[in-house]
């Protein structure tokens, strides 16, 4: 597993260190209120798991899934819902936990439909971010780090399903792919 991997660009210790200040950060602005975190499945487990564990007022959770890649490396422009909340966001302070954001495809869909259903506030907290590769005009308000033009694998990201549990982030050697 690791001779798939090119370089990696954040360790795990510097990982946890930005997710702890995202949780300050977050704690701050959500003071007082009890929001709805959905994670959305499957590359944002490890960062919704990590990240809630820094965040101190009160907290509900709740998981999404939606497909927009297959197995491929780049987004097919397609997004489905394949698996949806359990609870209503009427009214909610929702805050989605995403991995990365590439095109801004993936999330800007899912702002539409959480808006659409009436939530009070939406706000999305990425790990990564690969602005270079937008397509659409959408801005995380909060942000970890962010990243080159290049398909990065570990810390829940994968590759063909494979890599989620690499404690790191690194770039995939393109003969894995191509
Ligand atoms: P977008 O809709 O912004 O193009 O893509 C969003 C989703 O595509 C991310 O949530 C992630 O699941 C996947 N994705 C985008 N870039 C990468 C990448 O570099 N590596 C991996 N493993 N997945 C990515
Ligand atoms: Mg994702
Ligand atoms: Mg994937």
């Amino acid at each position: 597993m690791l001779n798939d991997i090119e370089e990696v660009l954040y360790s795990e210790e510097q990982i946890q260190a930005k997710v702890k200040e995202l949780g300050e950060v977050i704690s701050r602005d959500y003071e007082g209120r009890n929001p709805l975190v959905i994670c959305v499945l499957k590359g944002a487990f490890m960062f919704l798991s990590d990240l809630v564990k820094r965040i101190e007022v009160p907290l509900e959770v709740d998981f999404m899934a939606v497909s927009s890649y297959g197995n491929s490396t780049k987004s097919s422009g397609v997004v489905k819902i394949i698996k949806d909340l359990d609870v209503t966001v009427e009214g909610r302070d929702v805050l989605i936990v995403e991995d990365i954001i590439d095109s801004g495809l993936t999330l800007s869909y899912l702002v539409d439909v959480l808006e659409r259903r009436n939530a009070l506030s939406v706000k999305i907290v990425t790990l990564f971010d690969k602005p270079a590769r937008r397509t659409v005009g959408l801005e995380a308000d909060y942000k970890g780090f962010v990243l080159p033009d290049a398909f990065v694998v570990g810390y829940g990201l994968d590759y063909a399903e494979k890599y989620r549990n690499l404690p790191f982030i690194g770039v995939l050697k393109e003969a894995v792919y191509s």
